[in-house]
């Protein structure tokens, strides 16, 4: 069920699977700040379906940065880890109307796959992010096929099929970027991203599925987030389509950069909020660290 308020609603989305960074606090400053400016509410969602890495520790680590911070939130914490069967709801359906298919490929298989195909001289497709796209192999098998590699026990994951979810919806699609003062409507590439995967083996969700779902069911009507999820909207735009949600409004706010030219992760550990605020650091101090 969708929650409506009326109001502008955003949400910071931080993974709980290391300490939140100066990135994280760039993203939860502006949310706040554009949700106040529009005397909208901020939610709190952890993005926490990967298990294996994220923990309570982080998470409550997170939550007093945050409050450290003085970013206030409205309502109580979400947690996708409380929320998956939703995604396997949303999952199902993808899988009825045959738009998702079993993928029994391991990253292992895929990664030589594609070392072999590229030690021939040839170049194996990309995603906006460089990774490999999955190969035709699962999405081509006969539905027999699949279905005694499932009843045999195989491993596998769900992909998106991505041409036939294209032409079922067989219209351009596009989101809203807000930029400065305007909002523009931005052209979607999304079949750059090949059949992006639904859920994994050891997880039962993945990001694009799970973020699209719980933006409509938390009623989101503003995403703010980091440049870095810039091209990934496309994807959540087809799937927002093919599950018959509400689009939000993106706003993709420039990245803070570490001292190599590259995005800040949880491996710059002296970016870490708690690292510097026990170094001595104020709160005014890290607002100036995050250009703002
Ligand atoms: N969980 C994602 C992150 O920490 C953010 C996802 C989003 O805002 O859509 O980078």
């Amino acid at each position: 069920m969708s929650e409506t308020s009326g109001r502008p609603t955003f949400r910071f989305a931080p993974s709980p699977n290391g300490l939140l960074h100066l990135g994280h606090a760039l993203s939860a400053f502006e949310n706040r700040r554009r949700a106040d400016a529009m005397g909208g509410r901020l939610l709190l969602r952890m993005e926490d379906i990967d298990r294996a890495r994220c923990t309570p520790e982080n998470e409550a680590a997170a939550i007093e940065d945050l409050a450290w911070l003085g970013i206030g939130f409205d309502g109580p914490v979400f947690r996708q880890s409380e929320h998956f069967a939703e995604y396997q709801a949303a999952l199902d359906r993808l899988v009825a109307e045959g738009l998702a298919y079993p993928a029994f490929m391991t990253r292992g298989t895929v990664r030589q796959m594609v070392a072999d195909h590229e030690a021939a001289g040839a170049r194996w497709p990309r995603d906006p992010d460089g990774a490999p796209l999955y190969p035709a192999r699962d999405r081509a098998r006969p539905a027999d096929e699949r279905r005694a590699l499932m009843a045999a026990g195989h491993r596998h994951a769900w992909r998106l099929d991505m041409a036939a979810a294209l032409a079922r919806i067989g219209a351009p699609l596009s989101w809203q970027e807000g930029t400065g003062d305007r909002t523009v409507e931005i052209a979607a590439s999304p079949a750059d991203w090949g059949d992006v995967v639904l859920s994994r083996s050891d997880a039962p969700s993945s990001y694009h599925l799970s973020v699209v779902v719980d933006d409509a069911a938390q009623g989101i009507t503003h995403v703010v987030r980091g440049r870095d999820l810039y091209h990934a909207t496309a994807v959540h735009r087809v799937l927002q389509v093919l599950l018959g949600l509400p689009q939000p409004l993106y706003h993709h706010h420039r990245l803070l950069l570490g001292p190599d030219g590259r995005k800040l992760s949880k491996s710059n550990n002296d970016t870490a909020l708690r690292q510097l605020r026990a170094e001595g650091r104020s709160v005014a101090d890290i607002r100036v660290l995050c250009g703002i």
